[in-house]
């Protein structure tokens, strides 16, 4: 998902090769310049390969980062992975099929064939530009899966892991780690200056682990990570994660409390998101507010 619902009438979510910037040598992000529907994609090249981290969404995102990887990476093989299942981040993968070798956890892969599908048929609903960079989507499998918390990747001369911690945003979250050169990409796990993305959308999706979720975050901060490329947004330092872990803690807070005062979720709404709104006057997607209020109700 990205900061946008179903009542907005976003732009068209293309991905622009020519905002690619190299942010350390040989570690490139195509930028999503806070266009909705783009992520942050990373392109990480070693001496014998380069991993590719997300797509955008639809075949002709897909077939941009495939060529922009494959430009900077010349012979050298390519493996793709995903931050996670969402159709901005992963529906453009059926290009990289026989191009790279795709590499996804495991829990990530099965909610991929558990609710990609109908993520495609929501997704379509957005609006015509949405739809028209869905066209001739196919939901591919990745050529292998890992087990457990970490899969460590050797590019040559430079490692790469990818963690993941089970539910939290989504069933398969990960992140992608350069532990010598500190560089976190988070995926939406974190986003900058835009309302977190609350996927919650009973009953159809309603898999969301807010307090792992910000457990995450912590553990990310200690890392001590000394870039951060969230998922949408500018790039940044730790206050990235810190945002997004405080504003999910003290909106689990306030939610609890109010829910304490005999409050439904429509009353709290109604009387928290404006306030919420108000607070956060410079961060995008205020529509999340109201997802992650509702998500929080339930848990009191
Ligand atoms: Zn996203």
């Amino acid at each position: 998902m990205s900061e946008t619902s179903a009542n907005a009438a976003p732009p068209a979510p293309d991905v622009d090769p020519g905002a690619i910037k190299e942010i350390a040598p040989g570690v490139f992000v195509i930028c999503d310049r806070r266009v909705p529907l783009v992520p942050n994609i990373g392109i990480i090249v070693g001496n014998d390969a380069a991993l590719v981290v997300d797509t955008g969404m639809g075949p002709a995102n897909g077939q941009k980062v495939l060529d922009a990887a494959k430009r900077i990476a010349g012979q050298r093989p390519l493996v793709l992975t995903l931050t996670h299942f969402h159709p901005e981040h992963g529906f453009g993968a059926q290009v990289f099929k026989g191009a790279a070798k795709i590499h996804y956890n495991r829990a990530q892969r099965d909610e991929l064939q558990r609710k990609g599908e109908g993520y495609v048929g929501m997704f379509r609903t957005f609006g015509a530009h949405i739809a028209a960079a869905l066209e001739g989507t196919k939901l591919v499998t990745p050529d292998e899966v890992y087990d457990g918390a970490l899969s460590t990747i050797d590019l040559g001369g430079r490692t790469v892991e990818l963690r993941t911690w089970g539910l939290a945003h989504t069933a398969g979250d990960q992140v992608v780690w350069l532990p010598a050169e500190r560089i976190l990409f988070t995926g939406d796990l974190a986003e900058e200056r835009i309302f977190p993305i609350f996927p919650w959308f009973p009953p159809d999706d309603a898999h969301i682990d807010g307090a792992h979720w910000a457990q995450i975050l912590t553990e990310l901060v200690s890392w001590n990570p000394a870039i951060v490329v969230p998922g949408h947004g500018d790039l940044g330092g730790i206050e990235i994660l810190t945002a997004v872990r405080d504003y999910m803690l003290d909106l689990g807070r306030r939610v609890a409390a109010e829910r304490k005062a005999g409050k439904d979720a429509d009353a709290i709404v109604a009387a928290l998101a404006p306030k919420v709104r108000a607070e956060h006057p410079n961060w995008a997607a205020p529509e999340w507010i109201d997802f992650a209020i509702r998500y929080y109700a339930t848990l009191s």
